[in-house]
């Protein structure tokens, strides 16, 4: 992908020291959609919109590969981008060329595809059939009524957190990987600052942009 002269200056922003275009490898990440998933969630536009916000500046990790802290990929700016109905968050983000960050620069840009997993946290869970937001309506997700099928809205987002590329699943397609009230949850709630919270991590994959190339800064 190619690094604008915008792209440029929003990274400086971010880097310790002042990087070239030529000095920086960049990528982009879908990190998360609005489509219902496989637990019968789906996250609000209000949450998309939220989320691309917040995820600008957070780094990406990695637990494959050792690096510094100040090695890891960032994202620079997050943006919704819809196609057709779908709309999902996609991170731009970059790492610097380095001795240090040169496989993990390699590993994305021969194109396999790579899982990150993301964790945010949201305080609604919106039934889609009555609006109900206490979780007492009795109407179940994945069930039908009145030829509609039930999910939960994901909405008010208070954070996002770092990501981290994670091990590929054994099984392809094993879909969206969340878990809710885990450790994030808790540690947020020891904050108090945003009521009921529940960390959420997902899957999301990486998209190799150079063959995206097009479609990117026009
Ligand atoms: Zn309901």
């Amino acid at each position: 992908m190619d690094v604008t002269k915008k792209d440029l200056e929003l990274i400086n922003q971010l880097s310790l020291t002042e990087l070239k275009a030529e000095e920086v490898y960049a990528f982009r990440v879908v990190c998360c959609d609005n489509l219902v998933d496989r637990d019968y969630e789906k996250f609000s536009d209000d949450a998309l919109d939220k989320m691309a916000e917040l995820y600008a500046g957070k780094p990406i990790i990695s637990d494959h590969l050792p690096m510094a802290k100040n090695q890891a990929a960032r994202i620079f700016r997050a943006q919704v981008e819809a196609e057709g109905d779908v709309r999902r968050v996609i991170g731009y983000a970059y790492i610097p060329r380095l001795d240090s960050t040169k496989d993990f620069i390699e590993s994305i840009d021969t194109g396999l595809k790579k899982e990150v997993s993301v964790g945010c946290c949201c305080n609604r869970r919106i039934c889609s059939v009555c609006g109900d937001e206490s979780g007492g309506c009795g109407h179940r997700p994945g069930k039908v009524y009145d030829g509609k099928k039930c999910y939960r809205i994901l909405d008010g987002i208070t954070d996002v957190y770092e990501l981290s590329f994670v091990a590929v699943p054994a099984q392809p397609g094993a879909g969206v990987v969340k878990s809710f009230g885990g450790d994030n949850a808790d540690e947020v709630r020891a904050q108090g600052d945003c009521g009921e919270l529940e960390a959420q991590l997902i899957n999301v994959e990486i998209e190799n942009l150079e063959r995206e190339i097009d479609n990117y800064g026009n």
